[in-house]
């Protein structure tokens, strides 16, 4: 059973139930309604969805936008930092997808495959096997509308996000690797004549940084600040904020009136967490709940459903079995760590090491990117080649899951 209906439960539900497993998902929200969220999904992750007939459907009926490239501009010039038109041939862009679209249309082709999905079902403890000497863990206890249930199970998938708390009842131990930088979010509507950029842009200030994503209907602005600095940026008010947007996008005048007070903004405190180990007897963890990345690079639902689409490979055999042996299905979760830790950790350092220069940058008053990076926007084919390098490898689905019907 899964808990937690974020990107990497609801494609795990689904790859177990279109291989013919009996699954389980518990998300506590009563909907899949959620904004400000890793919407970008990446080329490999793309490349995936297609083998199982999924790519071209979800991005022929849900709306979204593509960005072939990731860009840093000032007053004076562009660069162009990531350019994912090398990353795929059949998809050599990212797709921003809002997870409220994306998540509400995977979970009906899992329904449609047979997986029960739970909304409104808060997860509140473990259960553990009273005869095993290893307390492995056997289910899981919830509620829904206040009223206490419990359920069996052969494994329990912790996919409950950033404030994991299976984690927490696992005991398993969260530390924070030091991230440099919080966002303060805003969407607004998108005019006609407004100018089109990549779709993932960043505007340097002295101060700091301006990010704009192009989710069609609606711009969605963020302001980049120093990590804690919430109380300080506060203090300055949101004149200050709406100045440096518009100092940077001048075609922003008069658009951000509406914004009264900086508490009308969304904060997301950035956080870079390494989970000890992701898994105990019967239990183990994926995405945000065994590892929370930084938006930088937009990879924090990427690599949630790429941990998804490797255990579903690893659990598929396992649990067609009846009953499942549970050391199989152990051997399965450990093969998930082995498997995807290191990945997930060349992701991380990197971003510990943008952050800082990004924060050591905003310290020295320079609204360009950090000089390392620039000096690596002079080699030629450096744009390209690091968007095939920050290309998110997703494993090529079992047998018996590519063969279901989409
Ligand atoms: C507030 C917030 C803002 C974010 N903003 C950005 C961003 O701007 N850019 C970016 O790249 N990434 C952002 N992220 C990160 C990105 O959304 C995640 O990396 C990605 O969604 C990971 O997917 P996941 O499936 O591991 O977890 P999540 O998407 O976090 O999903 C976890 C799910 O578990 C459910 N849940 C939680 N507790 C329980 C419980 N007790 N019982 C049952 N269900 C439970 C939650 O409702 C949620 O649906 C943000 C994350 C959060 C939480």
């Amino acid at each position: 059973m899964v808990v937690g209906g974020g990107p990497g439960g609801v494609l795990l539900t689904y790859l177990l139930a279109r291989g013919g497993a009996s699954v389980t998902l518990l998300e506590s929200r009563h909907d899949f309604a959620r904004r400000f969220r890793g919407d970008t999904l990446a080329p490999g992750v793309l490349e995936y969805l297609d083998t199982l007939g999924l790519a071209r459907p979800l991005l022929d009926e849900v709306p979204h936008t593509r960005s072939d490239a990731f860009r840093w501009h000032t007053a004076e010039r562009t660069w162009t930092l990531v350019d994912y038109r090398g990353a795929s041939r059949r998809f050599p862009f990212y797709a921003l997808i809002p997870q409220a679209s994306f998540l509400p249309w995977l979970a009906e082709r899992a329904r449609a495959h047979g997986a029960q999905i739970h909304m409104g079902a808060r997860f509140s403890a473990l259960r553990h096997d009273p005869d095993d000497p290893a307390g492995r863990v056997c289910g899981v206890a919830y509620s829904v509308d206040a009223v206490r249930h419990e359920l069996d199970a052969a494994l329990v998938v912790g996919a409950d996000g950033r404030n994991s708390k299976v984690r927490a009842a696992s005991g398993l131990a969260a530390t924070e690797l030091g991230a440099s930088l919080d966002i303060l979010w805003h969407a607004f509507p998108r005019r006609a004549d407004d100018p089109s950029y990549s779709g993932l842009d960043l505007f340097g200030t002295p101060t700091g940084s301006v990010a704009l994503l192009d989710q069609g209907r609606d711009w969605q602005l963020g302001w980049t600040i120093r990590a804690g600095s919430l109380p300080e940026v506060r203090a300055q008010g949101i004149g200050a904020l709406r100045a440096a947007a518009v100092g940077v996008l001048p075609w922003l005048e008069g658009r951000l009136d509406d914004l009264a007070d900086v508490a009308d903004l969304t904060l997301l405190p950035v956080r870079i967490t390494t989970v000890e180990r992701w898994t105990r007897p019967g239990l183990v963890l994926l995405g945000d709940a065994a590892h929370v990345v930084s938006p930088v690079g937009g990879n924090g639902i990427n690599l949630a459903l790429a941990d998804a689409a490797d255990l579903a490979n690893r659990l598929i055999g396992p649990l067609r079995r009846t009953p499942p042996d549970p050391a199989q299905l152990d051997d399965a979760a450990a093969g998930l760590e082995a498997a995807r830790r290191p990945a997930v950790e060349r992701e991380q350092r990197g971003q510990v090491r943008t952050e800082r220069l990004a924060a050591q940058r905003i310290a020295s008053g320079d609204a360009g990117p950090p000089e390392a990076l620039r000096a690596l926007t002079r080699v030629p084919g450096f744009a390209r080649l690091a968007g095939r390098r920050a290309r998110v490898e997703v494993p090529a689905p079992v047998p018996v899951i590519a063969a279901g019907a989409p």
